[in-house]
This record gives C-alpha cells, sequence and structure tokens, in this order.
C-alpha cells in the first residue's frame, strides 16, 4: 500500500528560531487535530536538521528532511554536507532534484542519480522532484520530458531501491507562481508517471510509489489534488511556512 505523504518545503527560510517556533506548531497541531493517518515532513535548511529533529523526539507524528544532499561521501568539498551526516541528525527524508536545484546549481541527471544512491545506501528516503517548465507545458511534450528525467536519474536502480524513493511532480510553473495544475493536469501526470515506472519496475513497484504533487498547493485546493487516484501527497512550499495552512494541507485528505 503506498503512503500518503505531506511534506513542506521551507527552502532558505527561517532562523534556527524561527524554525524551531514553526516545528513546534506543526508539531502541536498534528499530535493534536490530524485526522488521516498521512505521513508528514518538514523539509527544513541544514542547520534545522539537529534542532527540529531534537525537538520532534521520538513521537513519529512528523518526521525531518533536508533539502539537499552532496554526492560524494566525505572529504575536501567545502560547504557541501553528506548524506552521513544528515542522517546523523535524526533526519529520514531528503528532497533530491528541486527545480531550483536543477535551474540555479545546474545539477544534472547523472548527478542526482548518484546523490540517490548515496541517500539510499545510507538508508534515508529520497524525494525525488522531476517536473517541465512552461515552455514545455505549452508544447505538450510534458510526459516524454517528465518521463526521461525519470529514466535519466531512477532508472539504473534495482525493484528493491526503487520501492523506497517518493516522488514529486512539481511542474515548474506552478511552484511559487499561485497558478496551480488543475487536479485533471496533475492526475494526467501522475498516471503517466506510474505507468512509465511500471515499463521498468513492473505494476506492483509502480503501484507501491507514492507521488506527490507540488505547485502552489494550498488549503484550499489540496483537497481536489488529493481526492485524484494517482496523487499521493503534496510537497508544499510557500503554505508549508505557516503552520496553521501546512496543518489544513495535511487535513485535506
Ligand atoms: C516547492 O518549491 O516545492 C513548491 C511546491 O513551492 P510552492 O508550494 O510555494 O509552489
Amino acid at each position: 500500500m503506498r503512503k500518503k505523504i505531506v511534506a513542506g518545503n521551507w527552502k532558505m527560510n527561517n532562523t534556527l528560531d524561527e524554525g524551531l517556533k514553526l516545528a513546534s506548531e506543526v508539531v502541536n497541531m498534528v499530535k493534536d487535530e490530524r485526522q488521516g493517518d498521512v505521513i508528514v515532513v518538514l523539509g527544513t535548511p541544514f542547520i534545522h536538521l539537529a534542532s527540529v529533529s531534537k525537538l520532534i523526539g521520538d513521537t513519529k507524528d512528523v518526521h525531518v528532511s533536508s533539502q539537499d544532499c552532496s554526492e560524494h561521501e566525505s572529504g575536501a568539498y567545502t560547504g557541501e554536507v553528506s548524506v552521513s551526516m544528515i542522517k546523523s541528525t535524526g533526519t529520514r527524508y531528503v528532497i533530491l532534484g528541486h527545480s531550483e536545484r536543477r535551474e540555479y546549481h545546474e545539477e544534472t541527471s547523472v548527478q542526482l542519480a548518484a546523490k540517490l544512491d548515496r541517500v539510499l545506501s545510507t538508508g534515508l528516503t529520497p524525494i525525488f522532484c522531476c517536473g517541465e517548465p512552461l515552455e514545455v507545458r505549452e508544447a505538450g511534450t510534458q510526459d516524454s520530458y517528465v518521463c526521461s528525467q525519470l529514466t535519466e536519474s531512477l532508472f539504473h536502480l534495482t525493484k528493491e531501491q526503487m520501492s523506497k524513493v517518493v516522488i514529486a511532480y512539481e511542474p515548474i510553473w506552478a511552484i511559487g507562481t499561485g497558478k496551480t495544475a488543475t487536479s485533471e493536469q496533475a492526475q494526467e501526470m501522475h498516471k503517466a508517471i506510474r505507468k512509465h515506472l511500471a515499463i521498468k519496475f513492473g505494476d506492483a513497484i509502480a503501484e507501491d510509489t507514492s507521488i506527490l504533487y507540488g505547485g502552489s498547493c494550498k488549503p484550499s485546493n489540496a483537497g481536489e489534488l488529493f481526492s485524484q487516484p494517482d496523487i499521493d501527497g503534496g510537497l508544499i512550499g510557500g503554505a508549508s511556512l505557516v503552520a496553521r495552512d501546512f496543518m489544513g494541507i495535511i487535513n485535506a485528505y
């Protein structure tokens, strides 16, 4: 059975104190108000990982994610953070291949494949992001664009490894723009992603893979998006910075 996941991506927001305040608000709301069996994840900047993991403790209600990792294990890579370091903070998830990293840091599919291998070998769960830019959507070639991203970074994995991967489909034209994909557009792409995974990994793995939607998801549209058969939750940017909004999305299931 695939898992329902609502993951926040704080991006480069919040000082340590602000982050701890936000995490503590979310943890308390989840404890008191969560209705469904949704896994809640907070994707924080590196500097928050240890403190937020400590704050969450053993509650298992909320998990922590980094927003990236190095493809190297250790050594002379100034400014980089390895998966072992991330794991040592109590963090369980790693967001990989966010469009902002692909665009501003020129992350390639090959590099992302190496990062995935690192994350999986350390026993953490990757949330692998994919999604097309506006010009690709306008040309109507979004399915082949997104499927190529999956082929290039995921298709070297074994079935066992693939069963540990979470995918986030995030149309770039919908990220932070207030322009959400319609639930039909999102469902269509999620179905195409699942079909593509099935070609390589078989129906059982494809059916069990959680595929999250990301792109201007908010409490007012989350219910409609999450009601689609192939949408298993969300990767949430802006709305994850306000505990009440994030909780509204968690409870949209
Ligand atoms: C994101 O950056 O992953 C994202 C989905 O952002 P937003 O929700 O703000 O569109």
